[in-house]
Protein backbone atom coordinates (compact mmCIF):
# COMPACT_ATOMS: atom_id res chain seq x y z
CA UNK A 1 0.00 0.00 0.00
CA UNK A 2 1.45 3.26 -1.13
CA UNK A 3 2.26 5.51 2.03
CA UNK A 4 0.46 8.70 3.67
CA UNK A 5 2.47 12.03 3.34
CA UNK A 6 1.55 14.48 5.10
CA UNK A 7 3.91 17.88 6.09
CA UNK A 8 3.24 19.49 9.45
CA UNK A 9 4.80 20.51 12.47
CA UNK A 10 4.96 17.61 14.66
CA UNK A 11 4.82 17.02 18.06
CA UNK A 12 5.72 13.38 20.28
CA UNK A 13 6.77 12.77 23.68
CA UNK A 14 9.26 9.87 24.74
CA UNK A 15 8.90 10.74 28.50
CA UNK A 16 7.08 12.46 30.93
CA UNK A 17 8.66 16.39 30.40
CA UNK A 18 8.56 17.26 33.71
CA UNK A 19 11.10 14.44 34.46
CA UNK A 20 14.05 16.17 32.32
CA UNK A 21 15.04 13.03 30.47
CA UNK A 22 17.00 14.62 27.39
CA UNK A 23 14.67 14.48 24.10
CA UNK A 24 11.58 13.87 26.25
CA UNK A 25 10.00 16.42 23.81
CA UNK A 26 10.22 15.94 19.78
CA UNK A 27 9.45 18.64 18.20
CA UNK A 28 10.06 19.68 14.92
CA UNK A 29 8.66 22.62 13.16
CA UNK A 30 8.86 21.62 9.64
CA UNK A 31 8.29 17.78 9.84
CA UNK A 32 7.33 14.34 7.56
CA UNK A 33 5.25 11.99 8.56
CA UNK A 34 4.81 9.04 6.38
CA UNK A 35 2.32 6.44 7.36
CA UNK A 36 2.13 2.81 5.71
CA UNK A 37 0.15 -0.11 6.34
CA UNK A 38 -1.14 0.73 9.71
CA UNK A 39 1.74 2.04 11.16
CA UNK A 40 4.19 5.17 11.07
CA UNK A 41 7.14 4.87 8.53
CA UNK A 42 8.55 8.36 8.97
CA UNK A 43 9.02 10.84 11.39
CA UNK A 44 11.51 13.32 11.41
CA UNK A 45 12.16 17.20 9.85
CA UNK A 46 11.35 17.92 6.22
CA UNK A 47 15.07 18.61 5.83
CA UNK A 48 15.76 14.46 6.95
CA UNK A 49 13.18 12.98 4.41
CA UNK A 50 14.66 15.05 1.37
CA UNK A 51 18.34 13.95 2.42
CA UNK A 52 16.94 10.20 2.71
CA UNK A 53 15.59 10.57 -0.95
CA UNK A 54 11.74 10.98 -0.29
CA UNK A 55 9.74 13.00 -2.12
CA UNK A 56 8.82 16.29 -0.72
CA UNK A 57 6.26 17.47 -3.30
CA UNK A 58 4.39 14.07 -2.59
CA UNK A 59 3.50 15.09 0.92
CA UNK A 60 0.16 16.73 1.35
CA UNK A 61 0.96 20.35 3.03
CA UNK A 62 -1.07 20.43 6.32
CA UNK A 63 1.02 23.24 7.92
CA UNK A 64 1.09 25.33 10.33
CA UNK A 65 -1.04 22.48 11.61
CA UNK A 66 0.34 20.33 14.66
CA UNK A 67 0.51 16.31 13.56
CA UNK A 68 0.26 14.71 17.76
CA UNK A 69 -0.43 11.38 18.24
CA UNK A 70 -4.16 10.69 18.24
CA UNK A 71 -5.59 11.90 21.93
CA UNK A 72 -6.67 8.95 24.18
CA UNK A 73 -9.44 9.21 26.59
CA UNK A 74 -8.85 6.70 29.59
CA UNK A 75 -12.23 7.21 31.40
CA UNK A 76 -15.29 7.36 28.79
CA UNK A 77 -18.99 6.04 28.82
CA UNK A 78 -20.50 5.20 25.58
CA UNK A 79 -23.77 5.14 26.18
CA UNK A 80 -24.13 8.81 28.24
CA UNK A 81 -23.30 11.25 25.01
CA UNK A 82 -26.46 12.06 24.67
CA UNK A 83 -26.86 12.96 28.78
CA UNK A 84 -24.10 15.57 28.85
CA UNK A 85 -25.03 18.94 30.62
CA UNK A 86 -27.61 17.72 32.75
CA UNK A 87 -28.71 19.64 35.62
CA UNK A 88 -28.69 19.99 38.70
CA UNK A 89 -27.88 16.81 41.02
CA UNK A 90 -24.72 15.11 42.35
CA UNK A 91 -23.25 11.63 41.32
CA UNK A 92 -25.81 9.69 43.00
CA UNK A 93 -28.83 10.99 42.08
CA UNK A 94 -27.03 12.10 39.08
CA UNK A 95 -26.67 8.56 37.94
CA UNK A 96 -30.79 7.46 39.17
CA UNK A 97 -32.06 10.68 37.36
CA UNK A 98 -29.86 10.50 33.79
CA UNK A 99 -27.84 8.21 33.68
CA UNK A 100 -29.61 5.17 34.41
CA UNK A 101 -32.46 5.92 32.04
CA UNK A 102 -29.96 6.69 29.28
CA UNK A 103 -28.05 3.01 29.65
CA UNK A 104 -31.63 1.28 30.14
CA UNK A 105 -32.44 2.41 26.19
CA UNK A 106 -29.33 0.06 25.39
CA UNK A 107 -31.41 -3.01 26.06
CA UNK A 108 -32.33 -2.38 22.43
CA UNK A 109 -29.80 -4.08 20.01
CA UNK A 110 -30.36 -1.97 17.29
CA UNK A 111 -30.45 1.73 19.03
CA UNK A 112 -27.16 0.15 20.79
CA UNK A 113 -25.48 -0.91 17.34
CA UNK A 114 -26.67 2.68 16.38
CA UNK A 115 -25.09 4.44 18.76
CA UNK A 116 -21.75 3.00 19.40
CA UNK A 117 -21.51 3.80 15.16
CA UNK A 118 -21.62 7.28 16.23
CA UNK A 119 -19.73 6.95 19.30
CA UNK A 120 -16.85 6.26 17.30
CA UNK A 121 -17.37 8.60 14.61
CA UNK A 122 -17.37 11.55 17.95
CA UNK A 123 -14.43 10.18 19.14
CA UNK A 124 -12.39 10.58 15.50
CA UNK A 125 -14.19 14.00 15.31
CA UNK A 126 -12.99 15.52 18.74
CA UNK A 127 -9.42 14.01 17.95
CA UNK A 128 -9.62 10.86 19.91
CA UNK A 129 -8.42 7.72 18.48
CA UNK A 130 -8.36 5.21 21.49
CA UNK A 131 -10.13 5.34 24.83
CA UNK A 132 -11.51 2.91 27.28
CA UNK A 133 -14.88 2.97 27.33
CA UNK A 134 -17.65 1.45 29.80
CA UNK A 135 -20.39 0.09 28.35
CA UNK A 136 -23.91 -0.89 29.93
CA UNK A 137 -24.77 -3.86 31.30
CA UNK A 138 -25.77 -4.73 28.04
CA UNK A 139 -23.57 -7.84 26.16
CA UNK A 140 -25.18 -6.92 23.10
CA UNK A 141 -24.36 -3.14 23.54
CA UNK A 142 -21.02 -3.88 24.48
CA UNK A 143 -20.20 -6.25 21.44
CA UNK A 144 -22.03 -3.57 19.04
CA UNK A 145 -19.18 -1.16 20.65
CA UNK A 146 -16.29 -3.46 19.61
CA UNK A 147 -18.20 -4.15 16.17
CA UNK A 148 -18.21 -0.56 15.70
CA UNK A 149 -14.44 -0.27 16.67
CA UNK A 150 -13.15 -3.52 14.68
CA UNK A 151 -14.50 -1.57 11.50
CA UNK A 152 -12.71 1.36 11.59
CA UNK A 153 -9.70 -0.48 12.59
CA UNK A 154 -9.26 1.62 15.99
CA UNK A 155 -7.83 0.61 19.15
CA UNK A 156 -10.45 0.24 21.71
CA UNK A 157 -11.01 -0.75 25.15
CA UNK A 158 -14.00 -1.74 26.48
CA UNK A 159 -16.13 -4.19 28.37
CA UNK A 160 -19.59 -5.08 29.85
CA UNK A 161 -20.32 -3.46 33.03
CA UNK A 162 -21.47 -5.47 36.11
CA UNK A 163 -23.83 -4.30 38.19
CA UNK A 164 -26.28 -7.03 40.51
CA UNK A 165 -27.40 -4.10 43.73
CA UNK A 166 -28.31 -0.63 43.68
CA UNK A 167 -29.22 -0.61 39.87
CA UNK A 168 -32.70 -0.86 38.58
CA UNK A 169 -33.52 -3.96 38.24
CA UNK A 170 -32.86 -3.59 33.95
CA UNK A 171 -29.33 -2.49 34.27
CA UNK A 172 -28.72 -5.34 36.55
CA UNK A 173 -26.79 -8.65 36.02
CA UNK A 174 -25.40 -11.50 38.69
CA UNK A 175 -22.01 -12.69 39.93
CA UNK A 176 -22.76 -15.33 37.70
CA UNK A 177 -22.71 -13.00 34.59
CA UNK A 178 -19.40 -12.36 35.53
CA UNK A 179 -17.81 -15.78 34.89
CA UNK A 180 -19.73 -15.51 31.87
CA UNK A 181 -17.83 -12.64 29.81
CA UNK A 182 -15.22 -15.09 29.20
CA UNK A 183 -17.25 -15.13 26.25
CA UNK A 184 -16.94 -12.22 25.60
CA UNK A 185 -13.56 -12.20 26.31
CA UNK A 186 -12.36 -14.60 23.85
CA UNK A 187 -14.21 -13.18 20.58
CA UNK A 188 -13.07 -9.76 21.29
CA UNK A 189 -9.67 -9.39 23.50
CA UNK A 190 -6.65 -9.64 20.54
CA UNK A 191 -9.64 -8.90 17.70
CA UNK A 192 -8.24 -6.76 15.29
CA UNK A 193 -6.86 -3.34 17.73
CA UNK A 194 -9.69 -4.38 20.66
CA UNK A 195 -8.96 -5.28 24.36
CA UNK A 196 -11.03 -6.08 26.98
CA UNK A 197 -11.75 -4.67 30.53
CA UNK A 198 -13.56 -6.47 33.07
CA UNK A 199 -16.00 -3.69 34.08
CA UNK A 200 -18.01 -3.47 37.63
CA UNK A 201 -19.62 -0.31 37.98
CA UNK A 202 -18.85 0.23 40.99
CA UNK A 203 -18.40 -1.30 44.84
CA UNK A 204 -21.94 0.04 45.45
CA UNK A 205 -23.56 -1.21 42.75
CA UNK A 206 -21.94 -5.07 43.26
CA UNK A 207 -22.24 -7.65 45.58
CA UNK A 208 -18.99 -9.08 47.16
CA UNK A 209 -19.82 -12.61 44.91
CA UNK A 210 -19.95 -10.18 41.93
CA UNK A 211 -16.61 -8.76 42.76
CA UNK A 212 -15.24 -11.76 43.67
CA UNK A 213 -15.84 -13.24 40.18
CA UNK A 214 -14.57 -10.50 38.39
CA UNK A 215 -11.10 -10.90 40.43
CA UNK A 216 -11.44 -14.72 39.34
CA UNK A 217 -11.70 -13.55 35.80
CA UNK A 218 -9.32 -11.24 36.00
CA UNK A 219 -6.89 -14.36 37.52
CA UNK A 220 -8.03 -16.56 34.24
CA UNK A 221 -6.90 -13.75 31.98
CA UNK A 222 -4.43 -11.23 33.59
CA UNK A 223 -3.99 -9.67 30.04
CA UNK A 224 -6.99 -7.86 30.33
CA UNK A 225 -7.94 -4.20 32.37
CA UNK A 226 -9.73 -3.74 35.36
CA UNK A 227 -11.59 -0.90 34.66
CA UNK A 228 -14.38 0.73 37.16
CA UNK A 229 -14.96 3.83 39.99
CA UNK A 230 -12.96 4.67 43.02
CA UNK A 231 -13.71 7.64 45.60
CA UNK A 232 -15.86 9.81 43.41
CA UNK A 233 -18.15 11.93 45.84
CA UNK A 234 -18.37 11.64 49.54
CA UNK A 235 -21.94 10.03 50.01
CA UNK A 236 -20.91 7.31 47.16
CA UNK A 237 -17.45 6.62 49.87
CA UNK A 238 -19.80 7.13 52.55
CA UNK A 239 -22.46 4.00 51.09
CA UNK A 240 -19.27 2.04 50.28
CA UNK A 241 -18.17 1.84 53.76
CA UNK A 242 -21.13 1.08 54.90
CA UNK A 243 -22.11 -1.93 52.69
CA UNK A 244 -18.73 -2.87 53.29
CA UNK A 245 -18.17 -2.57 56.61
CA UNK A 246 -14.99 -5.34 57.07
CA UNK A 247 -13.68 -3.57 54.41
CA UNK A 248 -10.55 -0.88 55.73
CA UNK A 249 -11.40 1.64 53.48
CA UNK A 250 -12.60 1.81 49.56
CA UNK A 251 -9.47 0.73 47.51
CA UNK A 252 -9.43 -2.47 50.35
CA UNK A 253 -13.23 -3.01 48.78
CA UNK A 254 -11.01 -3.72 45.52
CA UNK A 255 -8.26 -4.68 47.20
CA UNK A 256 -10.14 -8.14 49.21
CA UNK A 257 -11.39 -9.44 46.02
CA UNK A 258 -7.89 -9.17 43.97
CA UNK A 259 -8.63 -5.85 41.79
CA UNK A 260 -6.05 -3.99 42.73
CA UNK A 261 -2.93 -4.52 39.96
CA UNK A 262 -0.73 -2.88 37.72
CA UNK A 263 -4.15 -3.61 35.21
CA UNK A 264 -6.14 -1.75 37.57
CA UNK A 265 -7.67 1.58 35.72
CA UNK A 266 -9.64 3.61 38.36
CA UNK A 267 -11.73 6.81 37.77
CA UNK A 268 -11.46 9.58 39.90
CA UNK A 269 -9.81 8.90 43.52
CA UNK A 270 -10.75 12.29 44.40
CA UNK A 271 -11.07 11.38 47.99
CA UNK A 272 -8.22 8.90 49.04
CA UNK A 273 -6.63 8.30 52.19
CA UNK A 274 -2.19 8.30 53.04
CA UNK A 275 -3.04 4.39 53.17
CA UNK A 276 -5.06 4.22 49.50
CA UNK A 277 -2.55 6.21 47.80
CA UNK A 278 0.65 3.79 49.60
CA UNK A 279 -2.03 0.61 48.37
CA UNK A 280 -2.34 1.35 44.81
CA UNK A 281 1.42 3.05 44.20
CA UNK A 282 2.58 -0.45 45.79
CA UNK A 283 -0.01 -2.49 43.33
CA UNK A 284 1.05 -0.05 40.27
CA UNK A 285 -2.71 0.65 39.53
CA UNK A 286 -3.56 3.92 37.76
CA UNK A 287 -6.07 6.64 38.53
CA UNK A 288 -7.79 8.11 35.86
CA UNK A 289 -8.09 12.29 36.92
CA UNK A 290 -11.14 13.44 35.10
CA UNK A 291 -11.29 16.79 35.99
CA UNK A 292 -14.21 18.06 33.97
CA UNK A 293 -17.00 15.56 35.74
CA UNK A 294 -15.67 16.28 39.00
CA UNK A 295 -16.07 19.92 38.28
CA UNK A 296 -19.49 19.08 36.37
CA UNK A 297 -20.86 17.32 39.45
CA UNK A 298 -18.97 18.80 42.02
CA UNK A 299 -17.26 16.16 43.60
CA UNK A 300 -14.15 17.53 44.34
CA UNK A 301 -10.41 18.48 43.17
CA UNK A 302 -8.33 15.76 42.59
CA UNK A 303 -4.78 16.20 44.06
CA UNK A 304 -2.92 15.59 41.22
CA UNK A 305 0.52 16.81 42.74
CA UNK A 306 -0.20 14.40 46.18
CA UNK A 307 -0.75 11.59 43.65
CA UNK A 308 2.34 12.32 42.38
CA UNK A 309 4.50 12.62 45.32
CA UNK A 310 2.57 9.39 46.57
CA UNK A 311 3.88 7.80 42.68
CA UNK A 312 0.29 7.05 41.83
CA UNK A 313 -0.10 6.47 38.12
CA UNK A 314 -1.82 8.64 36.71
CA UNK A 315 -4.59 9.05 33.93
CA UNK A 316 -6.81 11.43 32.19
CA UNK A 317 -10.11 10.76 31.30
CA UNK A 318 -13.02 12.62 29.68
CA UNK A 319 -15.53 10.74 31.90
CA UNK A 320 -18.77 11.84 29.21
CA UNK A 321 -21.26 11.92 30.10
CA UNK A 322 -20.47 13.78 33.46
CA UNK A 323 -17.58 15.18 31.57
CA UNK A 324 -18.88 17.78 29.70
CA UNK A 325 -17.10 17.08 25.94
CA UNK A 326 -15.37 14.40 24.70
CA UNK A 327 -12.49 16.80 23.79
CA UNK A 328 -9.40 16.15 25.48
CA UNK A 329 -8.58 19.47 25.27
CA UNK A 330 -11.03 21.21 27.17
CA UNK A 331 -10.70 18.53 29.34
CA UNK A 332 -7.00 19.77 29.91
CA UNK A 333 -8.51 23.16 30.05
CA UNK A 334 -10.78 21.33 33.18
CA UNK A 335 -7.43 19.71 34.55
CA UNK A 336 -5.60 23.16 34.41
CA UNK A 337 -8.23 24.60 36.33
CA UNK A 338 -8.51 21.97 39.18
CA UNK A 339 -4.64 22.60 39.84
CA UNK A 340 -4.73 26.46 39.71
CA UNK A 341 -6.91 26.10 42.76
CA UNK A 342 -4.90 24.34 44.50
CA UNK A 343 -1.83 26.21 43.47
CA UNK A 344 -0.57 24.12 40.77
CA UNK A 345 -0.32 24.91 37.40
CA UNK A 346 -0.36 22.01 34.74
CA UNK A 347 2.55 22.73 32.09
CA UNK A 348 1.39 22.34 28.64
CA UNK A 349 3.65 19.48 27.51
CA UNK A 350 3.34 17.74 30.63
CA UNK A 351 -0.66 17.90 29.67
CA UNK A 352 0.22 17.04 26.37
CA UNK A 353 2.10 14.15 27.09
CA UNK A 354 -0.75 12.64 29.09
CA UNK A 355 -3.23 12.48 26.42
CA UNK A 356 -1.10 10.70 24.66
CA UNK A 357 1.87 8.64 25.46
CA UNK A 358 0.71 8.83 29.29
CA UNK A 359 -2.62 7.41 28.68
CA UNK A 360 -1.16 4.89 26.77
CA UNK A 361 1.29 3.78 29.19
CA UNK A 362 -1.53 3.75 31.56
CA UNK A 363 -3.62 0.95 29.22
CA UNK A 364 -0.60 -1.18 29.23
CA UNK A 365 -0.34 0.17 25.39
CA UNK A 366 2.66 2.32 25.38
CA UNK A 367 4.78 0.51 22.66
CA UNK A 368 2.05 0.51 20.65
CA UNK A 369 0.39 3.63 20.63
CA UNK A 370 0.85 7.37 21.89
CA UNK A 371 4.13 8.55 20.10
CA UNK A 372 4.93 10.09 16.10
CA UNK A 373 7.65 7.08 16.05
CA UNK A 374 8.20 4.73 13.40
CA UNK A 375 6.77 1.24 13.99
CA UNK A 376 4.19 2.69 16.57
CA UNK A 377 0.51 2.56 15.07
CA UNK A 378 -0.31 5.43 13.28
CA UNK A 379 -2.85 6.81 15.07
CA UNK A 380 -2.77 10.64 14.33
CA UNK A 381 -4.27 14.20 15.05
CA UNK A 382 -3.28 17.48 13.43
CA UNK A 383 -4.80 20.29 14.82
CA UNK A 384 -5.41 23.89 13.27
CA UNK A 385 -6.84 26.68 14.67
CA UNK A 386 -8.18 28.46 11.71
CA UNK A 387 -11.90 27.54 12.71
CA UNK A 388 -11.72 29.05 16.06
CA UNK A 389 -11.34 32.68 15.72
CA UNK A 390 -10.37 33.49 19.32
CA UNK A 391 -7.29 30.88 19.53
CA UNK A 392 -6.12 32.13 16.08
CA UNK A 393 -5.83 35.43 17.71
CA UNK A 394 -4.24 34.42 20.42
CA UNK A 395 -1.87 32.15 18.55
CA UNK A 396 -0.48 35.35 16.57
CA UNK A 397 1.02 36.69 20.26
CA UNK A 398 2.82 33.33 21.09
CA UNK A 399 6.34 32.23 20.67
CA UNK A 400 7.39 29.29 22.10
CA UNK A 401 6.12 25.96 21.56
CA UNK A 402 4.99 25.93 25.32
CA UNK A 403 2.81 29.09 24.77
CA UNK A 404 0.97 27.85 21.33
CA UNK A 405 0.42 24.49 23.23
CA UNK A 406 -1.20 26.64 26.41
CA UNK A 407 -3.14 28.40 23.65
CA UNK A 408 -4.46 25.04 22.26
CA UNK A 409 -5.38 23.98 25.79
CA UNK A 410 -7.36 26.41 27.22
CA UNK A 411 -9.15 27.64 24.10
CA UNK A 412 -9.24 24.42 21.77
CA UNK A 413 -11.96 22.53 21.23
CA UNK A 414 -13.63 19.92 18.25
CA UNK A 415 -13.27 22.99 16.02
CA UNK A 416 -9.76 22.91 15.79
CA UNK A 417 -9.54 18.77 15.05
CA UNK A 418 -8.23 19.54 11.36
CA UNK A 419 -7.69 15.51 11.05
CA UNK A 420 -7.60 12.58 12.23
CA UNK A 421 -5.94 9.09 10.83
CA UNK A 422 -6.50 5.97 12.49
CA UNK A 423 -4.44 3.10 11.55
CA UNK A 424 -2.76 5.04 9.15
CA UNK A 425 -6.33 6.24 7.31
CA UNK A 426 -7.66 9.41 7.21
CA UNK A 427 -10.71 8.56 9.38
CA UNK A 428 -12.00 12.62 9.99
CA UNK A 429 -11.25 15.64 8.42
CA UNK A 430 -13.19 19.46 8.73
CA UNK A 431 -15.61 19.93 6.12
CA UNK A 432 -14.45 22.52 3.95
CA UNK A 433 -10.44 21.17 5.16
CA UNK A 434 -7.68 21.16 2.19
ZN1 LIG B 1 -17.25 7.28 34.90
Amino acid sequence: MAAELIRASLLSFSAPPAEGVAEAVQHTEDGVLAMRDGRIEFAASSAAFVAQGGPLDACEDLRPGIALPGFIDAHVHFPQVDIIGSFGTQLLDWLERYAFPAETAFADADFAAAQAERFMDLCFAHGTTSALVFTTVHAAATEALFRAALGRGARLIAGKVHADRNVPKELADSADAVAGCARLIERWHGAGRLSYAVTPRFAIASSPAQLSAAGALLQRYPEVLLHTHLSENAAEIALTRKLFPAARDYVDVYDCHGLVGERSVFAHGVHLTERELERLAERGATVVFCPSSNLFLGSGLLDVAKLQRHGVRLAVGSDVGAGTSLSMLKTLADGYRVGQLQGTSWHPLDAFHAITLGNAQALALGDRIGRLAPGYEADVVVLNARRNPALSRRLERVDTLQERLFAYMMLGDERDIERTYVGGRLAWRQAGAN
